[in-house]
């Protein structure tokens, strides 16, 4: 055996150990993310079996929009069947009309993007920060400052002729993206904002939720996030006209009647089940504790990697609460191949780490869309390891 084989088996059995040693599962597999279901779950779903009450109505999903709205401050949350369908909704109610385009990173879960392409839209990517793995407003600012004028009050990109009418700010893996500045950017070009804050619940920016800032935010309640109600997601926002319009073209537009089906417009069938919202009700219960062993996680992996040769901890950005959905570690190494023989190596020791997404530039669908200079996805998307990170059960 060569010295680098032994170095490298020798790393892989020092990252194996160190990983079991912080989720405190000494043998057999680690997943990097699974559901934590326990507390009030059985009884809540059993009561819509028994009951009947399994489908498109039942008082599970007002207990569940209204809980969520509790937990995230915002005024109104509607419950709907998955985040990608409250993304669409979200960007429709943002007005975003066919040909606009949108801002979005480029570092993010493709569903980001599709959204975008379900309104006919146009994503147009950007760059994100390192301190935050989210958009970076000084870069887009001076992007804008660029490509774009004020054209009757609306930002219009010089180069395509085309109205950039809305930033997608997402929040990576529970990360806050600088809220603050990007308000602010909004405000100076007359783009509205809308929060990906799929990843974050339990997640604060200076003390208010994620998902609160933008006029719409939107959360995802799929198997691999932090909280689940089987699939499932939401839209919040503050503004309760907004929140009527979302819940009216979630339920296929139909108007209020006690027996007619007049639908008003051409609209959406997706509402969320009362079967999930049952099960979203226990989570949101259970949110507090998983989110604490959320953190205890993170310290651990945090101690454990301080002086590591090879990377470190990605650690929440400042005047930020991150609920480190999943733990994020940064290889030193921008070229790629450790990180894919890392991965391979803890597989075959039954742990299950995985890269970030390939950023969205680079899929078939999507390369021949506008975008700046994205150096920073580019780098960080060689360098990002996600770690197993599910809560220990509480
Ligand atoms: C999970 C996720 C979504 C989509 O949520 P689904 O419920 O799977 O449709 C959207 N954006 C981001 C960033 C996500 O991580």
């Amino acid at each position: 055996m060569n010295t680098i084989q032994s170095d490298f088996t020798t790393l892989i059995d020092e990252l194996a150990f160190n990983i079991r040693q912080v989720v405190e599962i000494q043998q057999g597999f680690v997943p990097l993310h699974i559901p934590v279901i326990g507390g009030n779950a059985n009884k809540y779903v059993a009561e819509c079996i028994d009951t009947g009450w399994v489908s498109s109505v039942g008082k599970f999903v007002d207990r569940f929009e209204k809980d969520l709205a509790e937990f995230t401050g915002a005024n109104r949350a509607v419950a709907v069947v998955n985040g990608t369908s409250a993304l669409h909704v979200a960007l429709l109610l943002s007005d975003v009309r066919p040909n606009d385009e949108i801002l979005v990173p480029s570092l993010t879960f493709v569903a980001t993007t599709n959204a975008i392409m379900y309104c006919n839209a146009v994503p147009h990517f950007v760059d994100i920060n390192r301190e935050t793995l989210g958009i970076d407003p000084d870069a887009i600012r001076e992007y804008l400052h660029e490509i774009t004028e004020i054209r009757n009050g609306e930002c219009i990109n010089r180069e395509t002729g085309r109205r950039i009418q809305c930033l997608v700010g997402m929040h990576t893996f529970g990360h806050c993206f600088d809220i603050q500045d990007t308000l602010e950017l909004c405000q100076e070009f007359g783009i509205s904002l809308v929060e990906d804050a799929a990843e974050s619940i339990g997640s604060y920016f200076q003390n208010r939720h994620t998902g609160t800032f933008g006029r719409l935010g939107i959360f995802s309640f799929n198997g691999n996030k932090t909280i689940t109600t089987g699939g499932g997601g939401a839209i919040v926002t503050n503004d309760d006209g907004l929140a009527d319009l979302a819940k009216h073209l979630t339920t296929t537009g139909k108007v209020n009647h006690p027996f007619r089906y007049f639908h008003d417009q051409v609209a959406f069938n997706y509402r969320m089940p009362n079967l999930n919202a049952a099960l979203g009700c226990s989570q949101l219960e259970d949110l507090p504790s998983l989110l604490a062993s959320k953190r205890q996680i993170a310290n651990r992996y945090i101690e454990t990697f301080s002086d590591w040769e090879y990377g470190s901890i990605f650690v929440e950005p400042p005047d930020s609460k991150s609920n480190y959905w999943l733990n994020a570690l940064l290889l030193s190494d921008s070229s790629g191949d450790l990180l894919d023989q890392i991965i391979e190596g803890l597989q075959e020791k039954q742990i299950m780490t995985r890269p970030v997404w390939d950023p969205i530039h680079t899929l078939p669908a999507y390369t021949q869309m506008p975008r700046m200079n994205l150096d920073v996805t580019t780098e960080l998307s060689k360098r990002i390891l996600n770690l197993p990170s599910t809560p220990s059960v509480v």
